[in-house]
């Protein structure tokens, strides 16, 4: 029998991560960056699903997460694999978006350069999470050129828009690609140990309009101080997950 990790490279993941870092994928602008992903699978011997809808239908979804970022667009690309004997359907996917480098000064390289030293490779998007999705790939890859061996169907997707909502799996979702099970190379780390978790919360992006009166004060008040009495409101969790959340502008 012939090893799968016979065909994965890893000098040729390294290679695939240092090129889509190189693609700035900031939320919103994840085109480039999930076309090459499509260019990558066509060379497999896969079906290809690959569109770029308007968001208007996922807006008046019951599902609708609401997004943060303004866009018109959600480009989703999926790969599928059949196996040679029935069986369930797995799903590899991640998100292409990256949050933006903000002070370019704070950086030591370039953001989007993909700069190698030893054995790290560092860029914005890096860790969260090109690495995991292009792994995903990986194993897909070498899924498709090892034979179809294997019972089911596995599927790899690669989305935007998660970064501010999760728009982009749901637009994965309603062009009909579900699964029996879901893998996602998050990176997930408690206590900085990695650790593998079995689900996880969903989130919501809301936009809250609270009335006032300005008021001089220096320095003026952050969004989060605007909205405490609102958060104090909130239910534990969601109290947690919303102070956790990196600052958000909130009118
Ligand atoms: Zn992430």
């Amino acid at each position: 029998m012939v090893r799968r990790t016979s065909f994965v490279d890893p000098d040729h993941i390294r290679d695939r991560l240092v090129s889509l870092i190189r693609i700035p994928s900031v939320t919103g602008q994840e085109d480039a960056a999930i076309a090459e992903i499509a260019n990558w699978l066509q060379r497999l011997d896969a079906e290809i699903d690959y569109w770029n809808a308007g968001i208007a239908a996922l807006q008046r979804d019951p599902r609708y997460p609401g997004h943060e970022v303004e866009r018109a667009w959600a480009p989703v690309v999926v790969g599928v694999l059949g196996g040679n004997q029935p069986g369930p359907t797995v799903l590899l996917t991640g998100h292409i978006d990256v949050v933006p480098p903000g002070d370019y000064t704070k950086w030591s390289h370039e953001p989007f350069s993909g700069i190698t030293r030893g054995d790290r490779v560092y860029g914005c998007g890096a860790t969260d999470m090109k690495s995991g999705l292009i792994s995903a790939m990986a194993a897909f890859e070498a899924l498709a050129e090892a034979g179809r061996n294997f019972p089911g169907r596995i599927l790899f997707a690669a989305a935007p828009a998660e970064e501010d909502s999760g728009l982009g799996t749901l637009a994965a979702i309603r062009g009909g690609w579900n699964a029996d099970a879901c893998i996602v190379p998050e990176p997930t780390v408690r206590d900085g140990v990695p650790e593998l978790v079995i689900a996880h919360a969903g989130a919501m992006s809301l936009k809250v309009e609270i009335p006032g009166q300005v008021r001089a004060r220096q320095p003026a008040p952050t969004g989060r101080e605007r909205a405490r009495p609102l958060l104090d409101r909130l239910p534990g969790h969601a109290r947690t997950s919303a102070a956790s959340t990196r600052p958000r502008t909130i009118r």
